[in-house]
């Protein structure tokens, strides 16, 4: 099979005189999500992205060797990457002390890679104010889907009615059994690999040929289902057996995934161009502009209802207006809460959709840092074998506040990990030492490494939220955000139990323990920020519907992470796609109905 690339017509090519039927705000998994499933319904969709087109095929390859980049991988001399302590850069002036010309956020610096600095947002273009945050931001055509860690996960009614079993928070309009039909839909169309494992609360996909696991990840699943924990191989949305798509091959097992900051060439790793927005332009009903960043969403002032988005062109500056009878914002979850904040009008004076004055808030995430790294000594010298071929190692799911009421904090955590020979063997960077010598010890004990990260449910807060900075604009004159965000004591103490059980796990396991992490990561480190325009039956304590769509103005839906009532602990974006499908579903239904 032969890869297919695809020619975008002009920007300027895009007919502005014209009413869509819909316009779609942001092209990553919401966004390329409801281009897909709109135009499938044969609704005329006009898809906005602020970011820039990338040539995948020029710009990332996965084979290449650090060796043979002129800068071993690294960036140019005027780029940086933000490091941990630097996160509190954000307060005027901008990035005061770091000469670079330009500073990315910490993702850029994964794996010495050159190749996300195209991707991944200029923080001097984009700045932010408030509280620590490392926020994450790609823009380009298939926002962070083209450089995201592919670990994909169901959510449970353990999640979907925690409240029920806790007594926090709010429970989500939705349960399982309402959104199972779409993961389904979203595992058949796009792949994704993985085992059955039959547990209620990490509920099984539709699975395509699973990652192998290896020697040292065998013997950590053996030891920890004998304390009744699972250990699965990496649930990864990557296609292995192969989905009817002319722009994706399946993943043949080159170990790359790793190599930079996500990415695969051969798009067997789901991105959103190749999986979605390419097939969705095929079909004729899509039209694409790419460098238009929306600034508002513009207000039919006698009807009180949305009429089309201002936007402004990335490169010129140059500010345009575009029509249609519905608009969807995927712009992810802070950015689309801003564009809500933006929209301000006689009848939205808070904004629009925030007649309940939640926008903003309810805001929450992850919380990780908190692991463990030891060695397998069995396989220290052992001869190298061909297992690091994957796109993933393991995912151990939550074993917390399942069955049992943890006496310290509610709500639970999993943990990320991976054992085996990676295609650059990542001790070489620590292992202390020159000449043949070293050689030989980074070669033995490369495949020896086990490790294993947590990621947490922060508690979804309505004190936690983002809202318009009175003074700072980015580069093209739009108020920027304030962040009002810290973990709270919830957090912190499930943090401890994830050092502490990370720990008692290896040592069950006979894994030589390495180092224990206790270290929190600032807030955003995780890359799943959710909530700020909760979905809800009570339009004064939500700004959706179960539907995704505004409670206030019916013709606006907002389909990313945004609307999650809670962040449960599983990696977001299969949920982000099923949920935006079956909103699409309900909104072109409603269109044909004219009920919009
Ligand atoms: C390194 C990394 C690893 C990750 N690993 C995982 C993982 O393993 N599993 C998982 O589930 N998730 C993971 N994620 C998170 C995942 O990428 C996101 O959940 C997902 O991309 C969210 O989709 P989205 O459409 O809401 O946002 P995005 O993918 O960010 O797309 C939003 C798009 O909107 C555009 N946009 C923003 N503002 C405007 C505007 N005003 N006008 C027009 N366009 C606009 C942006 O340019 C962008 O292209 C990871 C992310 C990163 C960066
Ligand atoms: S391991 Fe598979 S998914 Fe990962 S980069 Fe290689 S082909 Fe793509």
């Amino acid at each position: 099979m032969t890869l297919q690339n695809i020619k975008l017509p002009d920007d300027k090519a895009v007919n502005l005189g014209k009413v869509y039927d819909a316009i779609v705000v942001g092209s990553g998994a919401a966004g390329g999500m409801a281009a897909h499933v709109l135009t499938s319904h044969g609704m005329k969709v006009l898809l906005l992205e602020a970011g820039k087109r990338i040539d995948t095929s020029k710009e990332l390859k996965s084979d290449e060797w650090p060796y043979e980049h002129p800068r071993r991988g690294e960036m140019p001399p005027d780029r940086h990457a933000l490091l941990p302590n630097e996160y509190t850069i954000r307060k005027p002036p901008y990035a005061a002390g770091i000469k670079a010309n330009h500073v990315h956020s910490y993702v850029q610096a994964w794996g010495g890679s050159d190749y996300s600095k195209n991707l991944i947002v200029d923080e001097k273009d984009h700045p932010y104010t408030g509280s620590n945050y490392a926020w994450v931001r790609a823009r380009a055509l298939g926002g962070k889907t083209n450089i995201w860690g592919r670990l994909a996960l169901r959510l449970s009614d353990y999640d979907f009615k925690a409240t029920s079993r806790d007594g926090y928070g709010m429970n989500w309009p939705i349960e399982y059994k309402d959104i199972q039909p779409y993961y389904d839909r979203v595992d058949l169309l796009l792949g994704i690999s993985g085992v059955k494992e039959n547990l209620p609360y990490l509920p099984d996909s539709i699975f395509q040929r699973p990652v192998r696991l290896n020697e040292a990840e065998v013997h950590l699943r053996g030891s920890l289902a004998k304390m009744g924990r699972t250990l699965t191989p990496y649930r990864a949305g990557v296609t292995t057996d192969g989905v009817k798509n002319k722009y994706r091959m399946r993943c043949f097992s080159r170990g790359a995934c790793n190599r930079r900051a996500g990415g695969c060439d051969i798009h067997a790793a789901f991105d959103s161009p190749t999986g979605l927005i390419f097939p969705a332009f095929d079909g004729g009903n899509l039209t694409i502009r790419t460098n238009a960043t929306v600034r508002e969403v513009l207000v039919d002032t006698n009807t009180g209802k949305a009429r089309g988005v201002a936007f402004i062109d990335t490169v010129t500056g140059k500010n345009y207006e575009a029509k249609a009878k519905v608009i969807v914002l995927a712009a992810s979850t802070l950015e689309s809460a801003r564009l809500l904040l933006l929209s301000k009008s006689r009848q939205h004076p808070n904004g629009i959709g925030n007649s309940s004055g939640h926008v903003g808030h309810n805001f929450c995430e992850h919380v990780m840092g908190p692991g463990v790294t030891g060695i397998y000594k069995q396989k220290i010298g052992a001869l190298r074998t061909n297992d690091d071929g994957r796109p993933g190692g393991f995912y151990l799911a939550r074993f917390r506040n399942l069955t049992e009421k943890n006496p310290k904090f509610i709500r639970g955590y999993g943990f990320e990990g991976g054992s085996g020979t990676t295609i650059f063997p990542g001790d070489a960077i620590e292992q202390p030492g020159f000449g043949a010598g070293y050689k030989k010890k980074v070669r033995d004990y490369a495949g020896a490494f086990i490790d294993m990260g947590a990621f947490g449910e922060v508690l979804a807060r309505y004190e936690n939220y983002v809202e318009l900075d009175p003074q700072m604009k980015d580069r093209w004159g739009i108020p920027v955000l304030r962040f009002n965000y810290h973990f709270g004591d919830n957090e912190k103490k499930m943090c401890e139990d994830m050092a502490e059980t990370a720990q008692e796990m290896f040592e069950a396991a006979g894994i030589e323990i390495v180092s224990v992490n206790k270290r929190i990561l600032t807030e955003g480190w995780s890359i799943h920020e959710l909530g700020t325009a909760r979905m809800g039956n009570d339009p004064k304590t939500s700004v959706l519907n179960q539907y995704q769509q505004s409670h206030d103005v019916k013709n606006l839906f907002v389909v990313d992470g945004s609307s999650h009532v809670s962040a449960a602990n599983q990696n977001p974006t299969w949920t982000i796609m099923a949920l935006a499908w079956r909103s699409c579903d309900y909104l072109a239904g409603e269109f044909k109905r004219g009920n919009l």
